[in-house]
C-alpha cells in the first residue's frame, strides 16, 4: 500500500519518520540549539567586556556543567572545561575558545573538526557571497 509519508518513486529506502514539531526536544535538537545561543552569543560578545560583562559570560559557562539537561554531555563539557578553563577577555577568544570546546564533542562523536577561523562567517558575518544576506 502506497502511503503519502514515506512512499517514493525511486525504490530507495524511506527517510526515518520525522517527529512532529511540538514534540519536546532529543539530545541533538537540544544542541543544535544551545550551540545556536552560544555561538552567537560569543559573537556579539564585546571586544572591550566590562568587569561585570566577564563575570556574567563566565556564570553562564560555568552552569552548563551543572544544568545542562543532558548528563553525559554536561560531565564530558565539565571535564574539559577543567583542562580549558572559559577565555572571556574579549569576543575573538570567546569564539575560538567555544570553537574549541564544540570541536571537543565533534570529535567525540566522530563529526567533522570545524575551523575555528570561519567562526564569524558562520554566525556573524554570513559567507562572503552573500547567499546569507
Ligand atoms: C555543551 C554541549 C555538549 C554536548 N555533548 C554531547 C555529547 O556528549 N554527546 C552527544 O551525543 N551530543 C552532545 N551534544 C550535542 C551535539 O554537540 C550536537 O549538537 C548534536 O549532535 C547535533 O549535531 P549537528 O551535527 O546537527 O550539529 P551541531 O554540532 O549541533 O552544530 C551546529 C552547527 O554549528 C556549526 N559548528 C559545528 N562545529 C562548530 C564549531 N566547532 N564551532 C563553531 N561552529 C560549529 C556547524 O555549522 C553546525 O551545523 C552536546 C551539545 C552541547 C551544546
Amino acid at each position: 500500500m502506497a502511503t503519502l509519508a514515506y512512499g517514493t518513486s525511486s525504490g530507495s529506502p524511506p527517510d526515518p519518520p520525522s517527529r512532529p514539531d511540538n514534540c519536546p526536544p532529543d539530545v541533538e535538537q537540544l544542541g543544535r540549539a544551545t550551540w545556536t545561543f552560544l555561538h552567537t552569543t560569543a559573537a556579539y560578545y564585546p571586544n572591550k567586556p566590562s568587569p561585570a560583562q566577564r563575570a556574567n559570560m563566565l556564570n553562564l559557562l560555568h552552569s552548563l556543567p551543572i544544568l545542562y539537561p543532558c548528563s553525559w554531555c554536561a560531565l564530558h563539557l565539565g571535564q574539559e572545561m577543567k583542562v580549558h578553563p572559559p577565555d572571556v577577555s574579549n569576543r575573538a577568544r570567546l569564539s575560538r575558545w567555544l570553537c574549541e570546546r564544540h570541536n571537543d564533542v565533534n570529535v567525540r562523536l566522530g563529526k567533522e573538526v570545524f575551523d575555528c577561523g570561519k567562526t564569524d562567517e558562520r554566525w556573524k558575518d554570513g559567507p562572503p557571497d552573500g547567499s546569507c544576506d
